[in-house]
């Protein structure tokens, strides 16, 4: 059963019963679910956590929706990887990767997305729709294509073939805006006032964003029922890396942990950096950006949560980062070299920040550290294409490949694409 409660406006507390609603009408702030952790406690607990699916769903007592109304197709407990050889290449002891790139649509958006399609549901919506920066566009698509609802999706019109195809594959409305993301959520923001549809991350957001926490749950599960000490995290709208560390709380809260004392640290492209600028100029208010990275799946200009992650950076003693759009390339391949895990380009963001996070001693080498990589590899093949060694291209003779295969080896003191590290 679901123990959710209300919505409760974050900066001046006002509750709101629960709808699909997603700001105060005194303060414009933020609603947020709020939870009967005291009817949770004792009836939520390692064991019946335990007994539930290998799915998202074995969380359901801790998600604001009825699982009734869940669409299922395999969302979530994705498997904590333990990362030794990417450890010694950044300098740290111990290493995991959170490896979110195996769900169903091959991103962490999966989970918000069964939490906010059930939501919707739930209040009775036939008609789903989001404004995505890719990944998320494809993971509305395919829930609502198994749910047979009707579905509409706003994309930016610059984004990678292979977010726009894994989105038309599911036969959605499928609407590119020429602009940014910034502009393309302004629009959805007026288009959500005048139809009935669920925006996921515009009026059922509240809901929407809880799904992150299951991040936060499965690690501290996956680690024995304990927290990590330190999380680097990728952001765009800055959501998920504050709903990580609220799971890990709440388990906390729950009894299910110990208090967590985990570091969190921030992860953003250069190119679109507010959240990690903003945190080196040492306030909580950030400037908006024109977006300008091959990290199109981190590109918001204008981040929602911002505010709320650089609350979480400075209460947690954490950080964050920025890495090029090198940087980036170089990320994705050394995970890939020494991991086996072929990351889209926030993977990439990801690699290259934890890095440098350790190379600068915001880390130190003997903090226990979750790297959360939330997307797959396939879906922007283009960010590294150029950058891959050249295969052996041989007829099919023997001596030709033993010849090719010499020269090769002769040039191999200098690998291709050595440059980078
Ligand atoms: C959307 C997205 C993020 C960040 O999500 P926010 O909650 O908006 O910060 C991270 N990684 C990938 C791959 C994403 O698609
Ligand atoms: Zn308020």
């Amino acid at each position: 059963m679901s123990f959710d409660r209300a919505l409760r406006c974050r900066e001046c507390g006002r509750e709101y019963p629960l709808a699909p609603v997603f700001s105060c009408e005194f303060c414009f702030g933020p609603l947020e679910v709020a939870y009967d952790y005291d009817a949770m406690r004792g009836r939520v607990t390692r064991e019946s956590i335990a007994a539930g699916p290998a799915t998202l769903w074995r969380y359901a007592d801790l998600l604001p929706c009825d699982p009734e109304y869940r669409v299922d197709i395999g969302t979530g407990f994705t498997p904590l990887q333990r990362a030794d050889r990417l450890a010694a290449a950044v300098g740290l002891r111990t290493l995991w990767l959170k490896n979110d790139t195996v769900n169903p649509t091959w991103s962490f958006k999966d989970r918000v997305v069964s939490v906010a399609i059930a939501r919707a549901r739930q209040f009775g919506f036939e008609v789903i729709a989001c404004a995505s920066t890719g990944n998320l566009a494809n993971a509305v698509c395919a829930h609502a294509a198994r749910a047979g609802m009707d579905v509409f999706v706003f994309i930016p019109d610059d984004l990678e073939h292979g977010k726009v195809v894994g989105s038309a594959v599911y036969h959605p409305t499928l609407v590119m805006v020429d602009g940014t993301y910034d502009d393309v959520n302004r629009l959805c923001t007026e288009v959500s006032q005048s139809y009935p549809w669920a925006f996921v991350n515009i009026n059922v957001r509240p809901y929407y964003a809880e799904g992150s926490r299951t991040l936060g749950f499965e690690v501290a599960e996956q680690l024995g029922w304990r927290a990590p000490e330190a999380c680097v995290v990728p952001m765009a709208s800055g959501s998920l890396f504050t709903k990580i560390h609220k799971g890990l709380t709440e388990f906390a809260a729950l009894g299910l942990i110990d208090e967590p004392g985990t570091r969190m640290f921030g992860a953003q492209a250069e190119g679109c950096s507010p959240i990690t600028t903003a945190h080196r100029a040492g306030t909580l208010n950030f400037v908006p950006q024109k977006p300008n990275t091959i990290a199109r799946s981190l590109a918001i200009g204008n981040p929602a949560d911002g505010y709320y992650a650089l609350k979480t950076m400075a209460e947690t003693e954490g950080g964050a980062e920025m890495a090029t759009d090198e940087e980036i390339v170089d990320g994705i391949r050394l995970l890939a070299e020494t991991e086996g895990i072929f990351a889209e380009t926030a993977g990439g963001v990801t690699v290259a920040c934890l890095r440098k996070l350790v190379a600068s001693g915001a880390i130190a080498p003997d903090e226990e550290t979750v790297a959360f990589i939330t997307g797959a590899g396939l879906k922007t093949v283009e960010a590294v294409a150029g950058r891959v060694a050249d295969p052996l291209r041989v007829p099919a003779r023997t001596e030709v490949f033993a010849e090719a295969l010499a020269e090769r080896r002769g040039q191999a003191a200098a690998p291709a694409g050595a440059g980078g590290r």
